[in-house]
């Protein structure tokens, strides 16, 4: 187990406090990483800086051939990275890698590709005898902090995309999950100039909020949940920083009496459930018409029910554990709450035994303002509500303070097309749901965030446009 942090291009005990790592799929500890220090973090911010003033002036190509070949690395050890990772999440095998792995390479490559691309607007003549031109450039150095459902992917998606601007990174994963990012910083150490990646372990409350507060640090990426999102806007305004929130998700599934009733629900079965439901676009929060409401509630709790948990590794799992004790405590809270006013159809309890297991959960006849409805569960929990028009089920849906993910389920392309085009959610699938590709932005609105993760878009997070004026005089 790689516990070291990067700094400067050095791997580096953690000075601080040792957070022990537990496996959610046993709840058996499988070691300790110790903390950065608040000296360590100041040692990164310092790192990122110092290396910005080179980094930042390298040529796009440069920055491409450097980010091919952290996909080549990554690629070259992915066994051991999505080891690491199912390990520490509790992610089934082989998923953690035939699922995840592919993309996060992928994004790297993409964001090689979009190094290349960027552009400022032609230069030309607006105030005569004078060239105007417009110049896009790196930000600065830049503070990641990521989540524990996806911690190599999501630090892909934050590294990528600023690298391929030309910036400078110090990023934290979560304190729950930081192995697969320290095993990425062993890998990076000698491939990446010293200073342009720098990974500190630490929690938030702490490391975190020391980073997002450095006075070095000119941009804050953060996924996570509102909470974060919210600490890292107020540390920007109290410096004047540019600041890029992917957060929570809640996304609505909005499903017409023409759709098809099968792929509705072995879309639930295999996309509602994958990562134990924690997924920022989970499809959680169905919305059905009468029409073909009952036969979908029974068809969908067929599919979840077959669904089997179990440990990683354990011939036949389909579903892991959610990440640790409190997570699984709070999902459970959520569907204790909705007991009294709602229908569980599917699962609704802890599973025995170790780990942090729970059973996939399907709750019908959910009022639309019910807490369940409204807010994140973040587990392996789908409500479903009924709907009679879709002017119902968009301003429902609108009404939501999330804005992230969305699907749509018609045979009618057309409505598929104009409720699509109503929904305020920053991506909208029309039959099918969850599908990525880093041509394309993991977009947030309302309270899901600003900006965008992957697509050349997400560049905008880390650059900056000025304007150069030549005198002809
Ligand atoms: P979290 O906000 O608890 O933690 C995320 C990260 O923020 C961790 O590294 C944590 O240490 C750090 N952090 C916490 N408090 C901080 C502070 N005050 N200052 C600086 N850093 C701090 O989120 P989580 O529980 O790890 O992840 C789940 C959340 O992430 C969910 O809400 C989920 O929807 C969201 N998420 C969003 C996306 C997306 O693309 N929009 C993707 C994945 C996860």
């Amino acid at each position: 187990m790689q516990t070291k942090l990067l700094i400067n291009g050095e791997l580096v005990q953690g000075e601080g406090e040792t957070l022990a790592i537990i496996d959610p799929a046993t709840e058996n500890e499988l070691g300790g990483v110790a903390e950065a220090s608040i000296e360590q973090v100041d040692a990164a911010a310092q790192a990122a800086e110092t290396a910005f003033d080179t980094f930042s002036r390298t040529t796009p190509k440069e920055r491409a051939t450097l980010l091919l070949r952290i996909a080549d690395v990554i690629e070259a050890h992915s066994l051991d990275l999505a080891e690491l990772e199912s390990l520490d999440v509790g992610k089934p095998w082989p998923s953690a890698h035939d699922n995840e792995m592919p993309l996060t390479i992928d994004t790297f490559r993409f964001f090689a590709g979009a190094a290349r691309t960027m552009t400022g607007a032609v230069a030309g003549e607006y105030v005569s005898a004078h060239t105007s031109m417009i110049r896009r450039e790196p930000v600065g150095p830049v503070a990641a902090i990521t989540p524990w459902n996806y911690p190599l992917m999501m630090a892909a998606w934050k590294l990528a995309a600023a690298i391929a601007a030309g910036c400078t990174v110090v990023l934290k994963p979560s304190e729950i999950t930081p192995l697969s990012t320290l095993k990425l910083g062993e890998l990076l150490a000698d491939v990446v100039p010293k200073g342009v990646l720098n990974i500190v372990h630490g929690r938030g409350a702490t490391i975190g909020d020391r980073l997002i507060n450095a006075p070095q640090m000119e941009a804050i990426a953060v996924t996570g949940s509102p909470a974060t999102g919210m600490a890292a806007m107020r540390a920007a305004s109290q410096q004047i920083r540019h600041v890029h929130l992917e957060l929570g998700g809640k996304a609505p599934v909005i499903v017409f009496n023409d759709a098809d009733i099968d792929a509705v629900a072995e879309m639930v079965r295999y996309g509602s459930f994958f990562n134990a439901g924690q997924d920022c676009a989970q499809p959680c929060r169905l919305f059905v018409q009468d029409g073909i409401y009952e036969k979908l509630v029974d068809a969908i709790a067929a599919q979840v029910s077959e669904i089997r948990i179990g440990t990683p590794k354990a011939e036949g799992t389909q579903m892991g554990p959610v990440v640790s004790s409190a997570q699984r405590d709070r999902v459970a809270g959520f569907v204790d709450r909705a007991r009294a006013t709602c229908d569980i159809v599917a699962g609704g309890s802890k599973a025995e035994g170790r780990g942090y297991f729970y059973r996939p959960t399907v709750i019908a006849n959910v009022n639309h303002d019910a807490e369940i409805a409204r807010n994140e569960v973040f587990g392996p929990v789908v409500t479903i509500s009924r709907f009679s028009d879709a002017d119902e089920a968009i301003s429902v849906a609108n009404a939501g303070r999330y804005g992230l993910a969305s699907s749509v389920w018609t045979r009618n392309i057309g409505r598929g097309m104009a409720v699509s085009s109503r929904l305020r959610y920053g991506f909208t699938w029309v039959n099918t749901h969850g599908v990525a590709t880093p041509e394309m932005p993991w977009a947030a609105m309302k309270g899901s965030g600003t900006g965008c993760d992957m697509s050349i878009h997400a560049l905008d997070a880390y650059t900056s446009i000025r304007h150069v004026m030549v005198s002809h005089g």
